[in-house]
């Protein structure tokens, strides 16, 4: 046997006022309505109902408290769930979740993609884009009626768009909103269509955009656009449009989420007894890093703040020199000389010489 004070959780002593203010909580919380993506909110939503309906009528409270069993008769003179929930949320089918109008005229969602360079991924950019996306009729403005007419309200729904069926179920009767079938879920009435889109208020164009790009973006970055896709059917709201982040190589840089690195291929001599490198920026300037003597292969030096900028918050990664010692793979008689004699020096033993090939 359900435990109504627990459905409703609630204590066994709880007043008529607590009652009431936790169904009208719960109600909203498991409205079928408020929870569209979930298959249970529907059964959840008609125990708390049932809980209420038996907690709340000091009668039938008494008769479940005394332990007797509620089947369905219980309900079967009851006066209709949506008579209680009108009582609380004010009736006529929107409980307050103001229910979108019908999604099937909403706009197409449109995608588009787009090439960035590193410093424009980075620091941001304005870009015209292009599509080919149905659009508010230029002709009736998106009203859908020919010149001269407007739209009229529509007499079935009253210019909801949406109408109310009322089915019954073994609780009781249970209240639903659907589309409405004379105006198709648009709230108006065309008499004479607007004859450049057939009524619907778009047609397909060519839609040119221009679309700003945050700073920060990556490869792979997809930005939504809220609204600025395809319009919408019968004056519905628009789709969205996505811009698909594609990032094009930089010679100079590898990008690893905010950080950048880039390598630097340094001399035996350079690398042994320090040097200064000049190395870019992607804001185009160059800057200087002092190398200190005896920088090992594989060393990195951070350049902090001049990496590419965070996404939509403050600050900005890090540039990363990574340090590389290129061994020569080839040398003149004279620069052999000069290695031999600094091995000698350094006690190292090298190959002896081979018999000089004759270089090209
Ligand atoms: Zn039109
Ligand atoms: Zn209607």
């Amino acid at each position: 046997m359900k435990d109504y004070y627990d459905i409703l959780g609630v204590d066994r002593d709880a007043t008529q006022d607590e009652i009431k203010k936790r169904f009208r909580k719960l109600a909203r919380e498991t409205h079928p309505d408020a929870n569209p993506d979930d298959p249970t909110a529907e059964s959840r939503f008609r125990d708390v109902a049932e809980a209420y309906e038996v907690l709340s009528d000091t009668q039938k409270r008494a008769r479940f408290d005394r332990g007797e069993e509620f089947g369905a008769d219980l309900f079967s003179n009851f006066g209709g769930l949506d008579e209680i929930l009108s009582q609380f949320f004010g009736g006529a089918g929107g409980f307050g979740f103001g229910r979108a109008a019908a999604p099937s005229h909403r706009g197409q969602d449109m995608a588009v993609a787009m090439d960035l360079d590193l410093a424009e991924a980075a620091f941001g950019v304005s870009r015209e884009v292009s599509f080919r996306a149905p659009a508010s009729c230029s002709v009736c403005s998106g009203s859908g009626a020919a010149e001269g007419h407007t739209p009229i309200p529509c007499g079935t729904c009253g210019g909801h768009g949406q109408v109310q069926t009322t089915r019954n179920t073994f609780l009781g009767s249970m209240m639903t909103v659907t589309e409405c079938p004379t105006c198709r879920g648009r709230g108006s009435i065309v008499e004479e269509p607007c004859p450049n889109c057939a009524g619907e208020g778009r047609t397909n164009e060519q839609v040119e955009l221009t679309v700003e790009i945050p700073p920060g973006v990556d490869d792979g970055t997809r930005l939504r656009l809220t609204g600025r896709g395809g319009a919408g059917a019968y004056g519905s709201p628009p789709g969205d449009l996505y811009v698909q982040v594609k990032l094009l190589p930089d010679p100079r840089f590898e990008r690893v989420g905010s950080d950048l690195h880039h390598l630097v291929h340094l001399g035996v001599a350079e690398a042994t007894l320090g040097t200064i490198v000049r190395v870019p920026l992607i804001e185009g300037d160059d800057v200087d890093v002092d190398i200190p003597p005896g920088t090992q292969p594989g060393t990195v030096f951070r350049i902090g703040r001049k990496g590419v900028p965070h996404l939509r918050r403050r600050g900005r990664g890090d540039l990363l020199v990574n340090v590389d010692v290129a061994i020569p793979d080839s040398l003149s008689a004279e620069q052999e000389d000069a290695l031999r004699t600094y091995a000698e020096l350094r006690g190292e033993q090298p190959l002896p010489p081979r018999k000089r090939r004759k270089r090209r």
